[in-house]
């Protein structure tokens, strides 16, 4: 087992520890945010056929040669075609047609007049523009032909897939699996949020911020409960998740110095692969796999922003990989640092920070206490500004890396243009 990893060389050796899950045929109206296992072929043209973008008229353009406001040129309309319908016959020379939006172009037809181009003339139409070649027609598939390739695997569907697959008749769609988490938390001192706790005691967070994280990308938490330190208890709960595809455990299971921890997961057939990552927030981490299940287990640490911050960087990224996402890490901006930042070389720092802007830069501040037992600094700070593993200080004003961890950050403009 490898110990003092860097962030970089962890999130490799878990994101290569971690398969894709197989796919499963769910309805497509649950199918936005999930990540397609299939390739969709068209099995239809869209448009079926020619058809009018515009209320006006179907006409022949050499009939209309010469024909301005001041020489309006005067057909019969010799039929009607709503939308939906159908031209009972090929338009012939001297004819035009009434149509609407959306309906078949009658054969013969090369242009559609708009309405707003024409004089209606009791049983005649005046039209008084000389049309362009398919004016105001919409080509039979121009958006997608049979055999077309529509959307291909691993796309991440959305409204417009939906839309796409609706108008192929598309009703189910084969997605990946969504992995089971069992979540429990480890510490003679917890108590459950709905239990009265005394002054010695800490009210358990951990779980509930780690299913949040779940949910928020989809994953399926299921709650195994707090053990108490002793390695029966340790071993009795993840025993019990082991029929999941990811055990996520804040303290308890984290190796250090409770030698037990490492004797039980051993008990329970988990291969550790690595302890302890170079980092602040959350050195004492811990990860392995059940050999017989494939199950992956993350021993977090107890300390609630060091548990929320090593779920972001190493337990998300794996879980996003088991759906089938491309891209699995959050998305990163530069800023310009408001304050200084010193530290000792040898841990990359993840500084909880605020984001403003000025002049067009995102600018960070880093929040006030950033102790790892303040989880209220996660609320505070929208994103986690990189601080180099190496570096000893960062100037004020300097640019730095800041992953986005606030889903929503990106929608907060007033204007959307
Ligand atoms: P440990 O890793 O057991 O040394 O725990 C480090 C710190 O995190 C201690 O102050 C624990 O009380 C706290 N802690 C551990 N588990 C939890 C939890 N589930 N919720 C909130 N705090 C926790
Ligand atoms: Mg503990």
């Amino acid at each position: 087992m490898r110990e003092g990893l860097t962030v970089d060389e962890a999130q490799a050796l878990i994101l290569e520890a971690t398969p894709t899950l197989g796919a499963e045929t769910i309805s497509a109206c649950d199918s936005p945010g999930r990540v397609l296992a299939e390739t969709i072929v068209s099995t239809r043209r869209h448009p079926p056929a020619d058809s009018s973008a515009m209320d006006g008229y179907a006409v022949l353009r050499r009939d209309l040669r010469g024909a301005s406001a001041t020489a309006p040129v005067r057909l019969p309309v010799v039929y009607e075609v709503p939308a939906g319908g159908h031209a009972p016959r090929a338009l012939e020379a001297g004819e035009a047609a009434r149509i609407f939006t959306g309906a078949p172009v009658p054969p013969g037809a090369d242009a559609v007049v708009r309405q707003e181009d024409t004089t209606a003339v009791g049983d005649e139409v005046g039209i008084i523009i000389e049309p362009q070649p398919r004016d105001h027609i919409r080509d039979g598939g121009e958006d997608f032909e049979i055999g077309d390739q529509l959307i291909d695997p691993g796309v991440v569907l959305g409204a417009s897939h939906l839309g796409v697959l609706a108008s192929l008749g598309r009703t189910v769609v084969s997605v990946h699996q969504r992995p089971n988490v069992a979540i429990l938390s480890g510490g003679d001192e917890l108590v459950e949020p709905d239990r009265p706790a005394d002054s010695g005691q800490i009210v358990s967070s951990n779980s509930y911020t780690i299913a949040a994280q779940c949910r928020e990308i989809g994953a399926r938490p299921v709650y195994l409960g707090i053990a108490k330190d002793r390695p029966e208890e340790i071993e009795a709960h993840l025993r019990a998740g082991l029929r999941a595809d990811v055990i996520v455990s804040s303290a308890g299971v984290s190796v250090g110095d409770h030698d037990h921890v490492r004797d039980v997961l051993e008990k329970v057939g988990c291969r550790l692969r690595f302890w302890g990552v170079l980092m602040k927030p959350g050195y004492p981490l811990a990860f392995g796999v059940i050999e017989s299940t494939g199950t992956l287990v993350f021993g977090l640490p107890g300390n609630p922003v060091s548990a929320a911050v090593t779920f972001e960087e190493f337990v998300r990224p794996a879980l996003r990989r088991m759906m089938g996402h491309r891209s699995v890490h959050r998305p990163v901006v530069r800023a310009r640092l408001a304050e200084a930042l010193r530290k000792k070389p040898g841990r990359l720092h993840f500084v909880r920070v605020t984001l403003g802007s000025l002049d067009g830069n995102y600018v960070a501040t880093p929040t006030s206490n950033q102790s790892s037992g303040v989880l209220t600094s996660m609320i505070r700070g929208q994103g986690l500004a990189i601080f180099p593993l190496e570096a000893d200080k960062i100037e004020a004003g300097a640019e730095v890396d800041v992953q986005i961890l606030d889903s929503g950050f990106f929608d907060q403009a007033e204007r959307g243009f």
